[in-house]
């Protein structure tokens, strides 16, 4: 048997998509083992229990509930002493956290009170022989390097949207329990949470991801990747740094090596490049669709579908294209 704890996130106390595709590669972990159970462990401000239900929907046994008002925002000290304790107790084989921002503070914290190690930033994985064999993206993704750990419990992390989540419904087991560290004596305090655009879907929750990059001109023409997100319904808008330098749009649109990384189903490239910082959170998107007046741009050479043309032009006609799909 290969017990798998999950640490799942919530922001603002709401579950994230990410905690859900943590559970689906965990279940995908125990399978791969030989079998053994899945628990999660659900931490935030009191109530955050009642939002456990799709963490069972999608094959968790059981979810350690964590309520506390020091939990409200994250707390990565009195987070990874729990965690900590409870990865000791001998239960688990594994670890598994979400490569978010989230996951890269609290998972070398883990890894370092145990003195194990970790793989963090997983696309895939297999096992052989006890040991987690992991596909980690490596020099802004040119490289996919396969590692392998063992060691007990072995710690890993999955890039958000490598995973899909899948329903594997059981009937909900919640536990409460307690901080192993007061959340209120943590020395790293994390006092707001700001948030840029609350009612749009954040980029790693997103199934299809709109960029825009410098070929858009000027900021107001971004409507057009606003209006095409708005035709998918199940989309983000993304920049490139060119972007997000001139202002065109907030630091947290940013994708690539010093701004965010996205694996959506679908990403589309408008007015972009390809410079290798920006393939470097993108190029392990399902399909990826280039538009660009340069046809020996080099975001040609990592795309599946290429586009030679004003993005101007091309991304309304996309947009009436997928409204008109979406009416018939
Ligand atoms: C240390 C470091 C870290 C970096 N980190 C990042 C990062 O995280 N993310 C990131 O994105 N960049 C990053 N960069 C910057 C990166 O090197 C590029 O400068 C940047 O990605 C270029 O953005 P762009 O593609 O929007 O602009 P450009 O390179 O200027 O490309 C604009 C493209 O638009 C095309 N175009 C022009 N007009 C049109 C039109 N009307 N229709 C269609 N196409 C058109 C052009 O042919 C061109 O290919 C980093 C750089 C460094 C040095």
């Amino acid at each position: 048997m290969a017990n798998v704890l999950v640490f799942a996130e919530s922001r603002a106390g709401e579950l994230r998509k990410v905690a859900l595709e943590a559970v689906t590669a965990a279940r995908r972990l125990t399978e791969l083992s030989g079998g053994g159970a899945v628990h999660v462990l659900l931490a935030g401000a009191a109530g955050i229990g009642s939002k456990a239900e799709p963490l069972a929907a999608h094959g968790a046994d059981k979810v350690l509930v964590l309520e506390h008002a020091g939990f409200a925002l994250h707390n990565p000290e009195a987070l990874a002493a729990t965690l900590a304790q409870l990865l000791s107790s001998g239960t688990y084989a594994y670890g598994l956290f979400s490569g978010t921002s989230h996951g890269r503070d609290l998972s070398p914290r883990v890894a370092a009170k145990l003195g194990v190690g970790l793989i963090p930033d997983l696309t895939g994985f297999t096992v052989e022989n006890g040991a987690v064999v992991g596909q980690h993206p490596i020099n802004n993704g040119k490289v996919i390097a396969t590692l392998a750990l063992s060691g007990s419990p072995t710690l890993l992390s999955v890039r958000p949207a490598a995973f899909t989540p899948a329903p594997a419904e059981r009937a909900l087991v919640a536990e409460s329990i307690t901080s192993a560290a007061d959340p209120a004596a943590s020395r790293v305090k994390v006092i707001e949470l700001k948030q840029g655009n609350t009612d749009k879907i954040d980029l790693n929750d997103a199934a299809v991801v709109i960029a825009g990059g410098r070929g858009l001109k000027v900021a107001d023409n971004f409507k057009l990747c606003d209006d095409l997100a708005e035709a998918f319904g199940n989309a983000a808008v993304g920049a490139t740094r060119a972007v997000t330098d001139e202002g065109w749009r907030p630091h947290s649109d940013q994708i690539g090596q010093t701004g965010r990384n996205v694996s959506p189903d679908l990403y589309i490239a408008a007015g972009i490049s390809g410079a290798i910082q920006h393939l470097a959170g993108m190029r392990t998107s399902r399909t990826i669709v280039a538009i660009n007046k340069d046809k020996d741009a080099p975001i040609f050479k990592i795309a599946d579908y290429g586009i030679v043309g004003d993005a101007l032009e091309v991304l309304p006609v996309l947009t009436e294209a997928v409204r008109a799909a979406k009416a018939s």
